[in-house]
């Protein structure tokens, strides 16, 4: 699952050379913001799974851990 304000990374990287993207908008179709040029795409959940990286680098990771802080009070399972 996808959530509002997401930050992903593709593994391929976009035109302007940008890999991480932010997920603007959640629901039947996911769209998504280039953060290296803004641009915004639009594709199925399905799609966008299989355009994800599975494994992330190291930096990759720490940007995450910055930009995408996770909701911590989410810990009931
Ligand atoms: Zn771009």
């Amino acid at each position: 699952m996808y959530k509002l304000n997401q930050i992903v990374f593709t593994k391929k990287n976009h035109v302007c050379g940008s890999n991480k993207w932010k997920v603007v908008r959640v629901g039947v179709d996911i769209k998504l913001e280039c953060l290296g040029c803004g641009r915004i795409i639009m594709l199925s959940s399905y799609e966008l799974d299989k355009k994800i990286k599975p494994i992330l680098s190291k930096k990759e990771l720490s940007y995450l851990a910055e930009n995408n802080p996770q909701d911590k009070a989410d810990t009931s399972e």
